[in-house]
């Protein structure tokens, strides 16, 4: 099981207006995307809400796959069902 944990995700997975297509785990932090372009300016946070990683599971199981990410890797894909590719990211994701 896992236990509590928040994690940061974009307006869009809030409004469950579009799912989730990028994780990152960048810093220790869980970041769950829907992949689209979002504001750059690192002091404009407006899009980005903080919620229970476990609420995000429920909606989506596929997620699941995913949470076995090790610190400062991110996994893409291109749509739900499909296969999450994984790669190293040194910049965490903005
Ligand atoms: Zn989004």
């Amino acid at each position: 099981m896992l236990r509590e944990q928040a994690a940061f995700v974009c307006d869009h997975v809030f409004r469950c207006a579009r799912p989730v297509l990028l994780v990152s785990h960048a810093r220790g932090d869980w970041q769950l995307l829907c992949g689209a372009d979002h504001p750059n300016d690192p002091d404009d946070d407006s899009w980005v809400h903080l919620v229970g990683l476990n609420h995000l599971l429920d909606r989506d199981s596929t997620l699941r796959a995913v949470m076995d990410l090790p610190i400062d890797w991110m996994a893409e894909r291109v749509s739900v069902g499909a296969g999450w590719t994984r790669s190293s990211s040194p910049d965490p994701v903005e």
